[in-house]
């Protein structure tokens, strides 16, 4: 949290101006207690719903397991699926808590790492994946920070657009700057909504109410690990529909 930094004036009009800041600084400070407390209460919820469901399952396989065994198959399927979630989801709270200090940055090529991880999605999918990748286009980073960042921009493309749309995947580089954008003919983001989706637990209502998965974790990650490159994120929407997603990294 930011600390308070004021020194104080004698002169009136310098006093005023202090008090001002002082109380923007207290409004931030208790703007910023409010998010955590979201937060915490957020992520209980998100962890409480799936450990309710698992138990629910285990329950019924006790008590009706071996007179009804054909129950058993679709729990385990269940118990299997929601596991995977809250591992997933306690996976990206750690991310989002400390930053990867421990991996050792190296150079990786970002062209065959992107063009990996499409075709890893693509087998799984109907949608049409147009690329344009350069490449080599190689950066010094965290390779498991990158896998993240091209994941969950690619996997919200495709969750957020109806099947057999395209989805347009470029890398480029200029002289100074590495650029990743996602581009889909899905639901769009409206102008108000683009500035909170960074937020921690977001989910715009309609997703909410969709049947998608997620918890509204993956672009704050995102966020948080272009941030730590000194890079930035951009929503823009696309023509006629959909959204852009434009992720700008400066080069060392
Ligand atoms: P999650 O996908 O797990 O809900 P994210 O943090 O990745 O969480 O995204 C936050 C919200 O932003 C999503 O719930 C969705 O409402 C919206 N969103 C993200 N990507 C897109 C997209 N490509 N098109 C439309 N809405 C999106």
């Amino acid at each position: 949290m930011k600390q308070a930094e004021l020194t104080i004036p004698d002169n009136p009009i310098e006093i005023s101006n202090v008090a001002t800041a002082f109380n923007q600084l207290i409004k931030e400070q208790k703007e910023a207690i409010e998010r955590e407390k979201q937060f915490i209460t957020n992520a209980s919820h998100d962890i409480r719903t799936p450990l309710a469901a698992i138990r629910g399952h285990v329950q019924l396989i006790k008590r009706r397991g071996e007179s009804h065994p054909e129950v058993i198959p679709n729990s385990i399927d269940f118990i299997d699926k929601e596991s995977k979630r809250l591992e997933t989801l306690s996976n990206q709270l750690l991310t989002l808590e400390r930053e990867d200090l421990t991996t050792p940055k190296e150079i990786i090529n970002l062209s065959e790492l992107l063009l990996y991880e499409i075709e890893k999605v693509q087998l799984l999918t109907t949608f049409e994946f147009i690329t344009e990748v350069k490449n080599d286009v190689s950066y010094f980073g965290r390779k498991g920070e990158f896998q993240q960042i091209f994941q969950n921009l690619i996997e919200n493309a495709i969750k957020y657009s109806p099947g057999e749309t395209e989805i347009k995947i470029a890398l480029e580089e200029t002289t100074s700057t590495i650029i990743f954008t996602v581009s889909d003919y899905g639901l769009g983001i409206s102008d108000k909504e683009k500035k909170r989706v960074f937020e921690r637990f977001y989910r715009v209502d309609n997703s909410r109410t969709s049947q998608t998965e997620g918890s509204g974790v993956g672009l704050s990650i995102v966020e948080k690990i272009v941030s730590s490159y000194r890079g930035t994120i951009d929503i823009k929407n696309n023509e006629p529909k959909g959204t852009i997603f434009k992720v700008n990294l400066p080069k060392m």
